[in-house]
């Protein structure tokens, strides 16, 4: 799905201690992905210093490192962590190219849950390969009492590739029918919202717009291993600034991030990431409480299901609008491959095209 791990970034010029140190004490929530975290030999000092700047700190990893990751829960057992799995075992070491990695995935997930985490979790990602795996994946973690977070394959810039296409919409739209209808059973209200947000990746993989509007660059940014700022991982033309050399409050407040504002505003390509969707199932005026809509539809259909009743899909989702399938080209599996990446050094005058925006 990306191939970051084909164009690794060297340590030397990864984001440093004393770039993270700027940045702000008040987050609501900060989440430290990849590439993969547990590679930076400095994780547990990265969790030190940003665990008090948030009231949430995720570590988005591929679970295969548990000795990087259980001293951290040890010392901060409210760090959320959530493991990437793609599948049962042989769908998610074929899609990942992980050579046993389910099985690896599990024991972590196992050693995370003896080390006394509270909010632990697995990850996957939609797709033709594994979308009849989601529900069996969802009643796994049910089992093993941990979370279920969900998104549905897409491109980016940060990935290193463009090909990321979901073949057959309408049977992976109605797979994630029977996913919703799953977590409205349960009775866990964290599912029931799960549910809606599953909604809106239902309308991304159908191709539809957005169910609310995208606040990327206001309510989240992307701070890249270099400390760019964009204000997001999609678009590249969307950088904010850069947090080695200015400071906080002169990319979020300066106006270049107005620009970026706009630009967000008049973005097309309808993403539906957990980060910018929860923010956007967000009351406006009340950021802690959903927005009306989305409490209605989670109240309604909670009753339907709890009552015995069908969630009537086709009320929320036009299935005669569907953007052209894509063409199904066979996916390379990576299982075998075993040569060692080159770790790339810094590009030469990558920060050239930052001085015409800074001090503006
Ligand atoms: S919809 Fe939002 S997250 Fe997606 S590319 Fe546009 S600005 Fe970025």
């Amino acid at each position: 799905m990306c191939y970051i791990w084909k164009n690794p970034t060297h340590p030397n010029f990864e984001i440093d201690m004393a770039t993270l140190e700027k940045l702000p004490s008040n987050f609501d929530y900060l989440n430290i992905t990849g590439g993969e975290p547990t590679l930076r030999q400095d994780l547990m000092q990265i969790c030190d210093l940003l665990n008090p700047k948030t009231k949430t700190l995720e570590i988005s990893t591929n679970g295969l490192h548990p000795e990087k990751l259980v001293p951290i829960i040890k010392k901060y057992p409210n760090i959320k962590v959530r493991i990437s799995v793609e599948g049962f075992e042989a769908t998610n070491d074929t899609i990942r190219g992980e050579k046993n990695g389910f099985k690896k995935k599990l024991e972590t997930m196992q050693l995370l849950i003896e080390a006394g985490g509270t909010d632990l979790g697995f990850a996957t990602t939609f797709q033709d390969e594994n979308i009849h795996e989601v529900v069996g994946m969802f009643h796994m973690a049910k089992k093993m009492n941990v979370e279920l977070a969900t998104s549905a394959l897409h491109n980016a810039f940060q990935f290193h590739k463009n090909d990321n296409h979901i073949y057959e919409r309408r049977t992976v739209a109605k797979k994630i029918e029977e996913l919703i209808v799953e977590m409205l059973r349960t009775w866990s209200i964290k599912n029931w919202f799960r549910g809606y947000l599953n909604l809106g990746l239902i309308e991304k993989v159908l191709g539809h717009d957005r169910l609310h509007a995208c606040t990327q660059g206001t309510d989240n940014v992307f701070l890249d291993p270099w400390g760019d700022v964009y204000a997001c991982n999609v678009r590249n033309d969307l950088w904010m600034g850069n947090l080695r050399k200015q400071t906080w409050d002169e990319i979020y407040q300066g106006p270049l991030a107005k620009e970026i504002r706009a630009k967000v505003a008049g973005c097309t390509q309808n993403c539906w990431m957990v980060s910018s969707a929860k923010t956007a199932m967000r009351s406006k005026y009340h950021t802690r409480l959903p927005r009306t809509s989305v409490l209605r539809w989670v109240v309604v259909n909670k009753l339907r299901v709890m009552f015995g009743m069908a969630v009537p899909f086709e009320q929320y989702v036009d299935y005669n609008k569907v953007t052209k399938d894509a063409a199904v080209v066979k996916r390379t599996s990576y299982l075998n491959v075993t040569e060692k990446k080159v770790i790339q050094p810094e590009v030469s005058g990558r920060y050239s095209h930052l001085d015409s925006y800074i001090n503006r």
